[in-house]
């Protein structure tokens, strides 16, 4: 057996090409851009080296891949945490670049970050790093070239000091970054926005497909990975709606609330988040339940929407087995590629079975509003202005119905399936197809392929 070199971004691409062979045996002289849009048109390599709290030097290993331009500029956000890798920020940036399609904005796709570890470091340590860091992706990035916004391990104290470096660096300010503190040149929303999209998203899924478990009722039970700014504002927004949280996760362990998570709770956590906590600390609580070392997937009896929130391939066989077994409609991922293959086929056969079955929707469609956003930071960068928070929600919305509505019409014509029976569309399919066909045709009315 071949182990695979890049495991992950082999994982992303064996995902995107299985989906497409319907569409390509109808329409082969699309192979060719199947086979282009799989390399990235640039990977930027490079050495970071920073000062420690004693003065000693410490290496990290920089990247940026900038994985396609078809659409706009290279857009995408920095993954800080010791397993980044290439493979990781391939498949990142491959998922980014369709992700960004489906959000209907000016923004083509890339990903890039470091190995370095900011759990445990001082704020100084950090500033050096981003410092660091930012001297040379500074040659590599700009407002209408590559425009980095967070992700795992960089939020809103990174992105400022990534910002202040450029803007040393270049004497400039302009809005190269996004996910910029509210005073100077962020949005509204931008920090909300995965969750929300995500759950936007997903009111749509579950008018289609199971109404009964709308969000306005406390009896809908939900099961959240993660306790990141994703998950947090997830868990806010069905928190708002009136159903009911039940989880949620780190890398250590899960946190199970009895009786729900309330808003106050949910603060409680961003506060402890921000100062590097993590949720064991939590273990005696009245009322939550913590479990070292599980995800919280097998750890509910009753389910009804799942929301993977944390990282890439967190949904196992097993578990996504134990959550059809609990009775889940809705899988929704907030992270990127939160489900494995396994899992996957696991909740797409139930989808076939009929009435009844578990609708999943991958992250590039579900989670597409955080970077959603993003697009609308750099319209308002671009004519200094900024929207109120109204104006930028609605326009949210707006772009998670149409993302729906995109997956749902591609799903629906090219998942290679007879739809009988009450089976819903594969919105893998739709995502799929609808971001490919978007990104190829603009790559062949370039010149990218023929
Ligand atoms: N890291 C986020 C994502 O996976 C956001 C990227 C951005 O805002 O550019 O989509």
């Amino acid at each position: 057996m071949v182990l695979p070199h890049e495991p992950e971004f082999e994982q992303a691409l064996e995902e995107l090409s299985t989906s497409l062979q319907p569409f390509l045996e109808a329409n082969p002289q699309y192979k060719k851009a199947l086979e282009i849009v799989q390399v990235p048109e640039r990977i930027v390599n490079f050495r970071v080296v920073w000062e420690d709290d004693n003065g000693v030097p410490q290496v990290n290993r920089g990247f940026r891949v900038q994985y396609n331009s078809a659409l706009g500029p290279y857009k995408g956000g920095l993954r800080l945490h010791p397993s980044v890798n290439l493979s990781i920020l391939k498949f990142l940036g491959f998922e980014q670049t369709f992700k960004n399609a489906l959000t209907g904005l000016s923004m083509g796709g890339g990903k890039g970050g470091a190995d370095f570890d900011p759990k445990g470091k001082s704020d100084s340590e950090i500033r050096r790093f981003c410092v660091a860091f930012m001297t040379e992706l500074s040659r590599h990035i700009g407002s209408d070239t590559d425009v980095p916004a967070g992700d795992i391990g960089t939020g809103a104290r990174e992105i400022g000091y990534l910002f202040g470096a450029y803007k040393k660096l270049k004497n400039e300010f302009t809005g190269m970054l996004t996910g910029k503190g509210l005073t100077w040149g962020g949005s509204f929303i931008r920090p909300e926005a995965t969750g929300y999209g995500l759950i936007y998203y997903v009111e749509h899924m579950i008018a289609k497909a199971c109404p009964e478990y709308s969000l306005d009722k406390p009896t809908t039970l939900v099961a959240i990975s993660g306790s990141g700014n994703v998950s947090q504002y997830t868990a806010l927004k069905v928190i708002e709606l009136g159903a009911t949280v039940l989880t949620l996760s780190d890398s250590k362990g899960s946190l199970v609330a009895e009786k729900g998570y309330t808003k106050e709770f949910i603060h409680k956590i961003g506060e402890l988040k921000l100062k590097g906590g993590s949720l064991e600390t939590l273990a005696n609580e009245p009322g939550y339940t913590y479990h070292a070392g599980v995800r919280p997937w097998t750890l509910v009896p009753t389910v009804h929407i799942a929301l993977p929130g944390a990282t890439q391939n967190e949904v196992s066989g097993e578990e996504a087995e134990a959550l059809v077994k609990a009775g889940v409609r809705i899988v929704a991922e907030g992270s990127n590629m939160g489900c494995t293959t396994e899992a996957i086929e696991i909740f797409e056969a139930s989808r076939r079975s009929g009435p009844g079955g578990v609708w999943y929707a991958p992250g590039k469609a579900s989670n597409c509003g955080g970077v959603a956003v993003s697009g609308l930071e750099m319209a308002q960068n671009s004519q200094r202005l900024a929207w109120t928070t109204k104006e930028v929600d609605n326009k949210l919305k707006a772009i998670m119905a149409e993302c729906y509505g995109i997956c749902l019409s591609a799903g629906t014509k090219w998942s290679g399936e007879e739809l009988t029976d009450g089976v819903l569309p594969s919105l893998l399919a739709g995502a799929n197809v609808a971001g490919f066909i978007k990104v190829a045709d603009a790559m062949k009315a370039q010149g990218d392929w023929w």
